[in-house]
């Protein structure tokens, strides 16, 4: 009888899956046979992140892959070849990471609000770095600084400022990233691998890719990888991965990606509504109040214009 084990696959490379288990040792595995494919019809039926239970090889046998353990999230791109097809990225990830920067590179609000509106249609928790805090008082953008930590904190997102190229912020970055899987978005330049590389050195040349995320034109196949942090939890790196942009949803969806309205959505008037001028809308007459920000409803309408039907 050959021992069965669970692990995380970290990498896959069409017929190989690099797994890990939970003391650190790799296991290089194959997929045997036909795995049951999940609720999803994915051209990948084991994706970067996945827990898989793996039955071990012997000298001359490989290590195999049995079965997929149930995903709590997964971040999806549509397969080139097959529209109706989808490809799973990277799933079971703990926490999005939003590095936003208000000074150089300028993360623009609607840069974080549409990261935020994939987060929450991905069923992945997020908070908002602002990073470089020393420019900001350099630069007296203090007041700035305290009016998007109000909009968003007052929706429920964990927001901090962050200065990642200060060494006394180490202990800081590691208890974010301690024991959790973090997929860290933003513009280069927004200090992202310096605040990986702040709290986990090693990964220096490994993240080195992190830093082209938003460069455009480049027409990178789409993968992931998990590079294990020594203090525990994973950083994915999926270098053609640019933006956290979602597509295909319905205009009716859209403000149930927006907490602050999603809560408001049982007293509009009207079943359907879509919170542009119709009468007895919640929506609106929170804008009005100010309860709900400008700018948040901003994105809002673009998004709107954007969606399908
Ligand atoms: P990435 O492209 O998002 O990975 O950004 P980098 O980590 O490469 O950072 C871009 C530049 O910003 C580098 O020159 C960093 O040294 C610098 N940088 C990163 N964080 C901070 C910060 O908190 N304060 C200041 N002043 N510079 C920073
Ligand atoms: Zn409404």
């Amino acid at each position: 009888m050959k021992d069965i084990i669970q692990a995380i696959v970290i990498r896959s490379t069409g017929s190989w899956y690099k797994t890990r288990d939970d003391e650190g040792k790799i296991y290089d595995c194959r997929l045997k046979g036909k795995i049951r494919l999940q609720e999803l019809k994915s051209t990948n039926p084991v994706a970067v992140g996945d827990r898989v239970e793996i039955q071990l090889g012997t000298e001359n046998d490989s290590h195999s892959i049995l079965g997929v353990l149930p995903r709590k999230n997964y971040l999806l791109r549509k397969s080139v070849k097959l529209s109706s097809q989808v490809h799973i990225l990277c799933s079971n990830i703990d926490q999005l990471i939003i590095m936003a920067c208000l000074t150089h590179p300028f993360t623009p609000l609607g840069y974080i609000d549409r990261a935020l509106v994939s987060a929450e249609a991905y069923h992945i928790p997020a908070l908002i770095v602002f990073n470089k805090l020393d420019l900001i008082h350099q630069e007296g953008l203090e007041k700035k600084l305290k009016d998007y930590l109000s909009v968003y904190s007052s929706i429920g997102y964990p927001c901090l400022s962050f200065i990642a190229s200060d060494p006394n912020y180490k202990s800081k970055a590691i208890d974010l990233l301690k024991d959790k899987t973090s997929f860290v978005i933003g513009h280069s330049g927004s200090g992202k691998s310096s605040f990986i590389n702040l709290a986990e050195p090693e990964l220096k040349l490994k993240t080195g890719a992190i830093s082209h995320y938003s460069e455009k034109g480049k027409h990178t196949t789409t993968f992931a990888e998990m590079f294990p942090l020594s203090f525990g939890g994973y950083i994915i790196d999926s270098p053609g991965f640019k933006e956290m942009t979602l597509t295909g949803f319905e205009r009716n969806e859209v403000s149930h990606y927006f907490p602050e309205m999603r809560k408001l959505l049982v007293n509009c008037k009207f079943k359907n509504c879509l919170h542009l001028s119709e009468p007895g809308c919640a929506v609106l007459e929170a804008l009005d109040k100010e309860s709900i920000a400008e700018s948040r409803y901003h994105t809002y309408l673009g998004m709107l214009e954007e969606s399908e039907s």
